[in-house]
């Protein structure tokens, strides 16, 4: 096990659950970095090409990973993951999973408003149905170190990123010596 200073988390979710949004308080509130798969796919060239159905990169997760090796993710730490899927991370990595969660009628409207396309619309409103990323985060890594949160409204995501900044300060207590 890397001996951390700081912690890894992963905030993950169906596209519009409020990944991005979640990320970027907490990095504000906690000093933790705010890492977007998004941009780090997209700027570092770690993809085989633009899906045109789905509108988004095909990632190459090996050289992902690689990038993220570079950026010292998994020696330093103190990175806030924000991508839609978990399963690619190495557990030791990783030490808090955040698996947001939003009612299908909220995710239908925000969606709509990226003007998605609707064969992705409707995959990702049919993805939140079934959970399926909260199976993926539970099936990935150890069960007390995922938790699942609602992001329906600006309450509970001030009360999610609460909870965030408390999880962060008892790691920081529990791992004074390093993870
Ligand atoms: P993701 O990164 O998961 O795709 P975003 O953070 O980009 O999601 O959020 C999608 C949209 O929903 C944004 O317009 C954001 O402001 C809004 N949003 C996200 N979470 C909430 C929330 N808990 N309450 C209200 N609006 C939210």
């Amino acid at each position: 096990m890397a001996a951390r200073t700081l912690p890894n988390m992963v905030i993950t979710g169906t596209p519009g659950v409020g990944k991005t949004t979640h990320c970027e308080l907490v990095a504000e509130r906690t000093g933790l970095k705010h890492l977007s798969v998004n941009e780090i796919v997209k700027d570092r060239e770690c993809h085989e090409g633009w899906d045109d159905e789905y509108q988004s990169w095909i990632v190459d997760e090996d050289k992902l990973l690689d990038a993220m090796e570079d950026m010292q993710v998994s020696t330093k730490g103190g990175f806030i993951i924000d991508w839609h899927a978990c399963d690619l991370f190495p557990k030791s990595w990783v030490d808090l999973v955040v698996v947001l969660r939003v009612d299908s009628a909220t995710l239908y409207d925000r969606l709509t408003e990226r003007k998605y396309p609707e064969v992705k619309l409707q995959e990702n409103i049919d993805s939140e149905i079934m959970e399926v990323l909260l199976q993926e985060a539970r099936e990935s890594y150890d069960e007390e170190i995922v938790v699942e949160l609602r992001s329906n409204t600006a309450d509970e995501m001030d009360g999610n990123v609460d909870r965030i900044e408390q999880w962060l300060k008892q790691w920081k207590e529990d791992n004074a010596g390093g993870a």
